[in-house]
């Protein structure tokens, strides 16, 4: 089974690609020559992340506007409810209606330092965005759970609580162990969950930047990661190769088991993306 090779295995993937938003120009211009790449692949759709601040908030409403009137491609932004009032949600939300985008990926947001309990959750932003109008609604899943949920099973419970709300699909946090997120699908099966759960992948090509990240948010980076990327600091080109490799074996896994979607953590570059998407049999029209 390990020999099979995963383009035989089966046929129907699909995929979605994460951006955020450029703050100069030259990123601005990477991000579009991206875009233009991976579209190639026929994205489910692709989305923009929403930062903390509202510079870069009015980006993500601009960025999804564009890619939907440049590309055609189903964009959806990604919306935080944690510093914004419910008026303020029902606007935004009123206005991605009214140009005609219909998905949505709904978040809470990190809770700002020095704030205590927060005035809504992600549960709340789904219920509100479904009585304004009928989006499609991505919402996220931790399968090592949410670094401030006391234990996994009441971050379960909050999971079936965003589905119950109207949710369509989980996307995760990323992970590196096939197995973590296997093993979190069956909990999202026992807990009743039948709603897609997507996994989220990060081709990681910047380890530093990757360890300190995965702290903040709960995500273990194994033992043998560390030594695969030792010695290669001043080595792009390597990083690149090991970060490309590690993430299609664990794709090749996850579609012998069944996933048949992928969201891809792009940070707004094309090229790994785009050939763990290849090794998964994805081919440019
Ligand atoms: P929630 O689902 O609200 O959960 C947050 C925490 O609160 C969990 O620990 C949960 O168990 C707990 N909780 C939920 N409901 C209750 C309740 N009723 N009572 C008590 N506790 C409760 N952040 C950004 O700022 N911008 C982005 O664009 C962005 N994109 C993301 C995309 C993906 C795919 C993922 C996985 C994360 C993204 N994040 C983004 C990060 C996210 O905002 C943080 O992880 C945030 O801390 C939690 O968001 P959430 O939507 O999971 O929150």
């Amino acid at each position: 089974k390990l020999n099979q090779h995963i383009a035989d295995i089966k046929t129907e993937v699909g995929v979605s690609f994460e951006f955020f938003p450029p703050s100069t120009p030259v990123m601005e211009e990477t991000l579009w020559g991206s875009i233009e790449r991976l579209k190639t692949l026929k994205p489910k759709f692709v989305s923009v992340t929403y930062g903390a601040n509202s510079g870069t908030r009015d980006r993500t409403h601009e960025i999804i506007k564009d890619i939907k009137a440049k590309t055609g491609m189903v964009a959806a932004p990604h919306l935080t409810c944690i510093d914004a009032s419910k008026e303020e949600l029902r606007q935004i939300a009123r206005d991605y209606w009214a140009n005609d985008i219909r998905s949505i990926v709904a978040l809470r947001g990190d809770i700002p330092e020095g704030e205590s309990k927060p005035h809504m959750y992600s549960t709340d932003l789904v219920k509100l965005l479904k009585k304004e109008a009928d989006f499609d609604i991505s919402v996220a899943a931790y399968p090592e759970k949410h670094p401030e949920a006391s234990s996994q099973q009441f971050d379960l419970d909050v999971l079936k609580a965003k589905f119950d709300a109207g949710a369509n699909r989980a996307i995760t946090q990323f992970f590196f162990d096939a197995e973590t997120f296997l093993r979190f699908r069956d909990k999202c099966v026992k807990q009743g969950i039948d709603g897609d759960i997507v996994p989220g992948i990060l081709p990681v090509s910047n380890y530093k930047t990757l360890v300190k990240f995965a702290g903040l948010t709960n995500v273990n980076v194994p033992d043998w990661m560390h030594k695969l990327y030792q010695g290669t600091d001043n080595d792009p080109m390597t990083r690149n190769l090991i970060g490309a490799s590690v993430a299609m074996d664990m794709v090749k896994v996850l579609s012998q088991e069944g996933v048949k979607d992928f969201h891809f953590y792009t940070l707004n570059r094309s090229d790994l993306s785009y050939a763990i998407c290849h090794s998964l049999g994805l081919r440019p029209e």
